[in-house]
């Protein structure tokens, strides 16, 4: 049991936070005896009789007396970069590097000094981490990640770190990992259904960009060895045909957005859809740009959306207004309700729109789970983690976060992506969530398996990479399910692994995949690790003891 000392402001933040690391944790009680302690705020002096280890984050120099235990240390009041083992970690807020005890776990970028402090005395190791673990996570949790650190799990690694601290004091750890069993993450397939019908543009701005895109732009792309002519020539087919759509003779090929059922073969798909056509919506500030608007309502595609929904696939809310007014968040649910008959309604809100009030917004308005947190211009990690979590504020409302969107990585205006860089880039988002577990979450939307975007092929090599890394497929509703599920679990002083294990199951039933129990061993009796003791660091920890009880 880690027992942790903190400020009453943040005591949400740690909440949550060891909802990721679910581990078992409690705030710190005068009458109990911890094997961990982890203080983020206070003198822990008096507190740290009895604890084997002592780890305390603060990004603030002279607090706990780092002078005098650790020699000189240097105050960095900027962002800054560490790099844990081979990994960077961008620190947002303050952060202290020491002088002495030189050991390389944790060091910043630039100066190459240590930003943390490992020392042991009669018994008891304490690391002293050089930045503030909880004001971190707020930060990302708020105004997430920029874009130049979008490709760091950095919550992942502050997890990380923390377990491999623990484990290197000699101790064990028991978690329940992000991990559904028999599997090593989630895949999420969702689908933002944007331009359901080409039918439906007439001479607008959508209509002059496919002409442009499927005329000149596919011509470019060839050339830059970015399209074959086999697509070229798909292209320059379908802009022969459009003015035959029009007239209602050739089929609408943008209407074939349900194709997507063919491609996952059996595998479950989200889509998020508009709520009214025609309506841009509103900025904090004035109005959205008039090309924000749908040019379809989510009724007039309503019988392939009950199609959908009848071969197992989820139909949420792209919203518009939603993200900014409660009032106008129940509308547009209710719209999506109406279709589906459904209670529990999903969000992810239509070119992302969204601000540190939108969760507060949406949980309000009754939304069961939002999927925004995202990046238009990259993919990554917005906020920093492959887990689904409770954004700050909210009472129900979960976060599922999402990590890869096909416009982000092809897009003239955003990465700009070859297949092949896009390949390697979903392979490093991959072997993030084999790694840290968690759930990957894609985003392609309606019409990008249609001319004149064509990337039909490249969704294919994903969803097979995903497979062949062991996802569990779900509906973004049973991913945010299966992490309620997991949150539901709590933790005892003295709890044993079968008790607790026979609390996990109990959250058992429906078609979702069991939560697992995971121990780490410690080496007992070893030191925190320092250059002379590199092995314990090289440990691997993932191949610790796993208890399956399902
Ligand atoms: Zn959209």
């Amino acid at each position: 049991m880690i027992g942790v000392i903190t400020k009453a402001s943040e005591q949400e933040l740690v909440r949550e936070f060891f909802e990721l690391f679910k581990t078992p944790w409690e705030f710190y009680r005068n009458d109990r005896q911890y094997d961990v302690l982890l203080v983020s705020a206070g003198d822990a002096k008096f507190q740290r009789k009895g604890a084997k280890l002592v780890l305390i984050y603060s990004g603030e120099a002279s607090i706990f007396n780092d002078v005098r235990e650790s020699g000189p240390v240097s105050q960095c009041n900027r962002a800054c970069t560490l790099y844990y083992r081979t990994n960077r970690l961008p620190i947002y807020g303050a952060s202290v590097t020491f002088g002495k005890g030189a050991n390389d776990l944790l060091i910043e970028e630039e100066t190459h000094e240590p930003a943390i402090h490992l020392r042991q005395s009669e018994g008891q190791v304490c690391a002293r981490i050089g930045y503030d673990l909880f004001s971190e996570m707020r930060t990302l949790l708020t105004s997430g990640q920029p874009v130049a650190c979008a490709g760091i799990p950095t919550l992942e690694l502050h997890i990380a770190l923390l377990r491999e601290l623990i484990l290197a004091s000699g101790l064990s750890v028991t978690e329940i990992p992000p991990v559904p069993d028999g599997y090593r993450f989630i895949a999420c397939l969702t689908h933002d259904v944007d331009h359901p019908s080409i039918r439906r543009h007439k001479f607008d701005h959508t209509i002059a960009g496919f002409l442009f895109r499927a005329i000149l732009g596919s011509v470019t792309k060839v050339i830059r060895r970015r399209m074959t002519w086999r697509h070229l020539l798909a292209n320059w087919v379908a802009v022969f045909k459009l003015p035959f759509v029009h007239l209602g003779i050739a089929k609408d090929f943008w209407y074939d957005f349900d194709d997507y059922t063919k491609l996952e073969t059996g595998v479950p798909s989200s889509y998020f859809v508009i709520p009214m056509r025609g309506y841009a919506g509103r900025k904090r500030q004035g109005t959205a740009p008039s090309r924000r608007a749908a040019g379809y309502a989510a009724c007039d595609i309503a019988e392939k959306l009950q199609k959908l929904a009848s071969a197992k696939c989820e139909i949420g809310l792209h919203g518009i207004d939603a993200w900014m007014e409660s009032s106008k968040a129940i509308q547009e649910l209710e719209h999506i309700r109406r279709i589906t008959g459904k209670r529990a309604i999903g969000v992810r809100m239509h070119w992302l729109y969204f601000d540190e009030h939108s969760p507060s917004v949406l949980d309000q308005a009754g939304a069961d789970y939002d999927s925004t947190a995202g990046y238009n211009e990259t993919i990554g990690y917005q906020a920093g983690t492959c887990q689904v979590y409770k954004p700050l504020g909210v009472s129900h409302l979960l976060e599922l976060p999402l990590h890869i969107m096909d416009t982000a990585m092809f897009f003239p205006g955003h990465l700009a992506l070859s297949f092949a860089e896009a390949r390697k880039r979903v392979t490093e988002i991959i072997a993030n969530a084999v790694r840290f577990g968690g759930v990957v979450t894609v985003n392609w939307h309606d019409r990008s398996i249609a001319p004149e975007r064509l990337w039909g092929e490249f969704y294919l090599h994903l969803l097979a990479e995903l497979k062949k890394h062991g996802a569990w497929f779900a509906t973004a509703s049973d991913a945010v399910k299966w992490f309620r599920k997991r949150r539901l679990v709590t933790f005892e002083d003295g709890q044993e692994p079968n008790e607790l294990c026979r609390k996990m199951a109990e959250q058992d039933g429906g078609n979702l995949p069991a939560l697992c129990l995971r121990v780490h061993r410690g080496s007992e009796g070893a030191r925190v690790a320092t250059n002379e003791n590199r092995r314990l660091h090289d440990r691997d920890f993932s191949a610790a003891a796993s208890l399956n009880w399902s």
